[in-house]
């Protein structure tokens, strides 16, 4: 039997700043449906990855594949949201004067303008996937409240939920956890795994409690100085040699 095609498959990419190679001979392969979590000390090159693949940034060598027929180094960024690729940044950047509806209907916009999909009809099945949308991200209780309004926690839902109203097959998602209560934390992770299988998630994370919440039975990358140090299920890889010496000497959070 034929072997189904990675969704992502990035080899031998590298990408240097000023002679630093903040990227280094880095490869990476994604199956459709995984919850992928990346972990990695601090500067190890994490965000610098979702850069490429987003097409933020180009390397300076090396290749990025995606759904085996697109050659995302060939693609600007906006092609490459296109295709459906999705990215939610640490801080989250939603529109806070509009509620939490209308930042779902901005998102499932597309082309048209902002004018037209605010004001403009919103079909039943829009309706309807707004609606699913919301009870997934927790949110049908907050619909109408201003997004600037809304918890931090809150506030990042949001930005995961404006992902699926983009019909986002791969979610980037770089640090969410991140300035989150515990409670929100453990909320995510749950948000995530319910995600899991439906779409793809690259979830770049610091705190191991949510990583092993989030990974269990999962592949999770250990990046370091740009290049993979470690890869393998959870408990494999926190009890790794080399990944126990990389965050030797860092406290309280083992990422
Ligand atoms: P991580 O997300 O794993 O903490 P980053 O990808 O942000 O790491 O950074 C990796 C390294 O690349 C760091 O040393 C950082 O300073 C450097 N770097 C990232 N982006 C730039 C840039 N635009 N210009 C110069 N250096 C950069
Ligand atoms: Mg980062």
């Amino acid at each position: 039997m034929k072997q189904k095609p990675f969704l992502l498959a990035a080899e031998g990419l590298n990408k240097s700043f000023d002679g630093f190679k903040a990227i280094n001979d880095l490869s990476f392969y994604l199956d459709e449906g995984e919850l992928r979590t990346v972990i990695g000390p601090n500067g190890a090159g994490k965000t610098t990855f979702l850069d490429l693949i987003t097409g933020r940034t180009q390397p300076d060598s090396g290749t990025l594949e995606w759904d085996s027929e697109h050659d995302l180094l060939k693609l600007n960024e906006y092609e490459i949201y296109r295709l459906g690729i999705g990215r939610k940044f640490q801080t989250p950047t939603v529109y806070g004067d509009h509620s939490v509806v209308e930042n779902l209907i901005l998102s499932m916009a597309g082309p048209r303008s902002i004018w037209h999909s605010l004001f403009g009809k919103v079909t039943a099945v829009q309706r309807d996937r707004i609606a699913e949308i919301l009870k997934t991200i927790k949110l049908y209780s907050e619909a109408h409240r201003k997004a600037g309004e809304l918890a931090h926690g809150q506030k990042q839902w949001l930005e995961i939920g404006m992902l699926l109203a983009q019909e986002a097959r791969l979610l980037l998602v770089d640090e969410p956890a991140a300035g989150m209560t515990d409670e929100e934390t453990y909320r995510t992770g749950e948000l995530l795994l319910s995600l899991a299988g439906k779409h793809t998630i690259v979830v770049i994370e610091h705190d191991m409690e949510f990583v092993r919440q989030i990974s269990q039975g999962r592949t999770v990358t250990v990046l370091h100085q740009g290049n993979v140090l470690c890869e393998g299920h959870v408990d494999k890889v926190q009890s790794d040699e080399r990944v126990i010496e990389v965050y030797l000497g860092r406290k309280s959070k083992a990422a």
